[in-house]
């Protein structure tokens, strides 16, 4: 008999960054092209829309708007003209920051991305992504913490296999389909906090898909089938995509012990970061009171490195039960 795959027919398209009208009220599905030509990062249903939604967006729009040309202008036009003479984006990659001429057009793209940041779009968190990754690229020392923010944004996105990719070889953007459900060992000589609590979500989103199912009252008294796994599946929320890309993961055979492993794990790294930083477990709680203090500077395991950590953890929030899990494991 072939083993039955839980979650087989799954198909991981939730999002709760919007993906349609940036018109709080508005519930139309319809994918209309109509974006913000401002900001570029919301979009519209109708003409209509935008207008009623102007009062709400302008402000942020107007700053993104901001950020995007001073940006641009940092990239073609520094004062002494070293961006367009010397054309470090030929001869200096990897190497930015490094060389000081370069720092003004850093820092204003770094701006460009804590603006759109703001914006709980799917596009916005996108574009957000592909400027952190080349800014990365560009400057390998990583001077600004990019490398902090990216794993988050990659499970916002859904691209929980990236994230882990990218975790695994620390940034340097060249593994691919590594096995997520493989030890903790790896990572455990050069983990800064921010990356452990990317690990934890990815894997905790991989153990509460599987354990609703396994909970689920119509699985535990009905005979499992095709049928009873496919209501099973469709009646509980579905978290992690390494799930529908590796379905031999969800075989009834074994699963059990792959749950105990991913438990495991999850608490060995829910300790590890609660001694690296021991607030931040207790604000993720709080974590509105935490979005709302602004980042400053920090040392590690202090208060304010907790800040900033919640302000990167906007991806537990948007994970149903994860906020859940953190309070239960406090307890
Ligand atoms: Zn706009
Ligand atoms: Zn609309």
């Amino acid at each position: 008999m072939r083993p039955i795959l839980l979650f087989a027919t799954f198909t991981m398209e939730k999002t709760t960054l919007k993906i349609h009208c940036n018109l709080n009220s508005c519930t139309s599905s319809d994918n209309s092209d109509l974006r913000c030509s401002n900001c570029k990062v919301v979009r519209y249903c109708r003409q209509e829309h935008q207008t009623a939604d102007w009062p709400n967006h302008k402000a942020i729009c107007n700053k993104i708007k901001r950020s995007r040309r001073k940006t641009e202008e940092e990239e073609t036009a520094s004062p002494d003209g070293f961006m367009s003479s010397m054309n470090p984006f030929e001869i200096s990659v990897g190497y930015f920051w490094g060389i000081h001429e370069t720092r003004p057009y850093m820092r204003a793209r770094m701006d460009l991305v804590t603006q759109l940041l703001q914006v709980n779009t799917l596009v916005s968190v996108a574009s957000c992504l592909e400027h952190l990754r080349d800014m990365l690229r560009l400057c390998r020392g990583d001077n600004l913490g990019v490398r902090d923010i990216i794993p988050g944004l990659y499970l916002r996105l859904n691209r929980d296999q990236e994230c882990y990719d990218f975790l695994k070889c620390l940034s340097f953007l060249n593994l691919k389909n590594e096995d997520v459900i493989k030890g903790i060992e790896v990572f455990k000589s050069r983990f800064e906090c921010a990356h452990a609590i990317a690990v934890v979500l990815l894997k905790l989103r991989m153990l509460l898909d599987p354990r609703d199912v396994l909970a689920s009252s119509v699985y535990n008294t009905e005979k499992l089938n095709y049928d009873t796994v496919r209501v099973v599946q469709d009646s509980l929320a579905t978290r992690s995509p390494i799930w529908s890309a590796r379905p031999e993961l969800l075989a009834q055979e074994g699963l059990a012990e792959r749950i105990k492993l991913l438990e495991t794990q999850l608490d060995a790294l829910f300790k590890y970061i609660d001694r690296s930083n021991k607030w931040f477990w207790k604000a993720l709680l709080e974590y509105e009171k935490y979005l709302a203090v602004p980042v400053s500077a920090y040392s590690s395991g202090s208060r304010e490195e907790m800040v900033l950590l919640i302000h990167h953890s906007r991806s537990w929030i948007e994970t149903e039960g994860a906020i859940k899990w953190v309070r239960e494991k406090i307890q």
